[in-house]
Order: structure tokens, then C-alpha cells, then sequence
């Protein structure tokens, strides 16, 4: 019988986290995040909704307490409102929350929170419509613009927006981009691009705009205040005085988190990825299809798994790409 109720890795990492990617697919082609071409899974390789479900349950009978739904675009798979149904009702998880291009909210914000999810990520880089049109490939502002009010007509507690900044693509919209998050009284979190897979669209190294050069062009704006508020992940949290906004950085090249790493990754084919920067995984839907009524050897894997955890990721932007996935296969 599987006794552990708690995850922990070979360098005392404990990992209460985990994230799930529903699809690898999305509506939106983020020149950062994969390659115009890109060939998505075949939906028949994918998890269902339900072995889905089965594998977050094992994660919070295993000590985990907090799932992040993400993708692709999670809010593009078919029928996805019954994951967050299904899971907000487990007992012993504390937080479940989305990460989603925000496209899809006007129709699904009301239903997620229902379900119970009280904080979502929305992603947009940029406020300028043809702008966001470039770096998304395809995308329309209107809609994600339309997803942000509908998150807060629909009343989460928290809602934190996240941007990908490349020098010379959008880095010179920081200031417009906390402006606006202030006016809508949301968080904010800058996050600097990371080299999964190969995207043929820009020199990520010569893209990089550090979290520092961010943080120095919002000072000379803004009184930014340091705090040790903690979302229990990799985000720097600052404060602009007198607003309730928070500003975040995650800064795998500046800042290196790994030390604090406390989660893994699901991929949308089952596979358990043990760290973002590494191929390190255990294949979680071969476990669950030959066990297809007892959940004890899907925990046992998930424990075990563990064990291959890296110490963390190497990410060199100078260097190709050692890691081909990429981050709409990964979870991000
Ligand atoms: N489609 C949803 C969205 O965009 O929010 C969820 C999935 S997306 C992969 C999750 C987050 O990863 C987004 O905030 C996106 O900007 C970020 N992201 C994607 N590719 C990245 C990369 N190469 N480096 C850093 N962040 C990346
Ligand atoms: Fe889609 Fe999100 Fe990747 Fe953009 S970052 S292409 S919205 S999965």
C-alpha cells in the first residue's frame, strides 16, 4: 500500500504543485511560444477528460494542494469545464487555477468560478492591436481584452496578467502594460522568454530584456516597493506604492528559481514532465490505461518519479535549444 502522503525529491524539494496541460493546441500562435507550423498532437494520443481527473485526484492524495490548469489554450479543449468541476470538489486541494490567453472567458468565466477557481492568469503582451496581432501570430486584443472584463465581472479574487517582454518587440510597453493593470486593479507578472523548442522567429538571445532593465524603466516611474509576499512559486513580487497592484518577475535567466522548485508538469499525453528546462519524465498515461481501476501504481509512479527530478533547468540563450518541446507542450 502506497503510505506516502506527502512528494519529496532527492534535493529536499517538496512539490505540493503541479500543472496540467489540457491541450497542446491553441487560437493563438505567440511567436515565443511555438513556431508558425506547428504540428499539434493528435487529439486520439491525448489524456480524456476523465484519466485527467484521476491523475489530479492521485497528485492531492499524495500531498499536492495546489493544480494550475493550463496549455495551449485550456479553455480551447472541448468539454474542459468538467476537469475544473470535477477537481474543485476534491478534498485536500486548496487552489485551483488557470492560465489562459483569456480569449475564451467571455464564454467559461462564469463557470470557472463556480467550479471554485478563485484566481486566473491571463496572458497579454502588448495593448496595441497590431502589435498583439504580431507577436500573437493571429490575434485580436478585442477578445482578450473582452476575457480580462469578463474575469473581473465574473469575481475572482485574484487575477494576475502575465507578458512575455522581448527587446525591441514590446519591451517599451512596460510602463503602458502596469498602467493598465493598475487602472483594472490587477496584478502583473513580467516573465523573461525561456529557449523551449525551436520557434524561427527571432534570435531569443538577442529578444532578452532582463527582469532588472524592467524593473529600472518602471522606477523611473513608479515608487516600487520591495516585498516578501510569496505566491508559494518563482515570481519576485514588488509593490507600486500606494496601489494595490503587485508587479512580479520570473527570471529563469536572471534569477534563477530552481532551489525553490516545488512543482511538475503534466503534459496533454500524460506524460510527467519533472522539470520545465529538462526532458526528465515519467509516462503517467501508460500507468493509468494498464490500471484502468486501481490507483495504487499510478501513485506508486508518481513517487517514484520523484526520484528523476533534476537539480535544474540550464537554459542558455546563446546556445540552440537542447529542449524541443515546446511551452504550449509543456505546460507552461
Ligand atoms: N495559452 C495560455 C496562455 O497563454 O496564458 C496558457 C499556456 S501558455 C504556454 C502559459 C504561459 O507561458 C503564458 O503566460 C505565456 O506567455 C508563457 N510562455 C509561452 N512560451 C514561453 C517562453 N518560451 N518563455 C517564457 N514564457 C512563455
Ligand atoms: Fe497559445 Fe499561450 Fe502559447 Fe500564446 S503562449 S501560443 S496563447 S499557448
Amino acid at each position: 500500500m502506497t503510505q506516502q502522503t506527502s512528494l519529496m525529491d532527492r534535493f529536499g524539494r517538496h512539490v505540493d504543485y503541479v500543472r496540467i496541460s489540457v491541450t497542446d493546441r491553441c487560437d493563438l500562435r505567440c511567436i515565443y511560444c511555438m513556431s508558425e507550423d506547428i504540428r499539434f498532437v493528435p487529439r486520439s494520443q491525448l489524456l480524456t477528460l476523465e484519466e485527467i481527473v484521476r491523475i489530479g485526484r492521485a497528485f492531492v492524495a499524495l500531498g499536492v494542494t495546489k493544480i494550475r490548469i493550463t496549455g495551449g489554450e485550456p479553455l480551447t479543449r472541448k468539454n474542459v469545464v468538467k476537469v475544473f468541476d470535477q477537481l474543485g470538489r476534491v478534498s485536500g486541494l486548496k487552489e485551483l487555477t488557470l492560465t489562459t490567453n483569456g480569449t475564451q472567458l467571455p464564454r467559461y468565466a462564469g463557470a470557472l468560478r463556480d467550479a471554485g477557481v478563485k484566481r486566473i492568469n491571463i496572458s497579454i503582451d502588448s495593448l496595441q492591436p497590431d502589435r498583439f496581432h504580431a507577436i500573437t501570430r493571429n490575434g485580436d486584443i478585442d477578445k482578450t481584452l473582452a476575457g480580462i472584463d469578463a474575469a473581473i465581472a465574473a469575481g475572482f479574487e485574484r487575477i494576475k496578467l502575465n507578458a512575455v517582454i522581448l527587446k525591441n518587440r514590446n519591451h517599451d510597453e512596460v510602463l503602458d502594460l502596469v498602467g493598465f493593470a493598475i487602472e483594472k486593479r490587477l496584478d502583473i507578472s513580467f516573465i523573461e522568454e525561456m529557449p523551449l523548442g525551436i520557434i524561427g522567429d527571432h534570435d531569443r538571445a538577442e529578444a532578452y530584456y532582463s527582469s532588472d532593465r524592467i524593473l529600472s524603466d518602471l522606477r523611473e516611474h513608479y515608487e516600487i516597493v520591495p516585498t516578501t509576499e510569496t505566491t508559494g512559486g518563482p515570481s519576485r513580487y514588488f509593490r507600486i506604492a500606494g496601489q494595490p497592484t503587485r508587479v512580479g518577475f520570473i527570471s529563469p535567466h536572471s534569477h534563477n528559481f530552481c532551489d525553490l522548485c516545488n512543482r511538475v508538469r503534466l503534459t496533454a499525453e500524460g506524460r510527467l514532465l519533472l522539470c520545465l528546462g529538462q526532458e526528465h519524465s515519467v509516462d503517467l498515461r501508460r500507468v493509468v490505461r494498464a490500471n484502468p481501476t486501481d490507483d495504487r501504481p499510478l501513485r506508486d509512479a508518481i513517487v517514484a518519479a520523484m526520484q528523476l527530478k533534476p537539480k535544474g533547468h540550464d537554459f542558455n540563450l546563446e546556445a540552440q535549444p537542447v529542449i524541443f518541446r515546446h511551452m504550449n507542450t509543456t505546460g507552461g
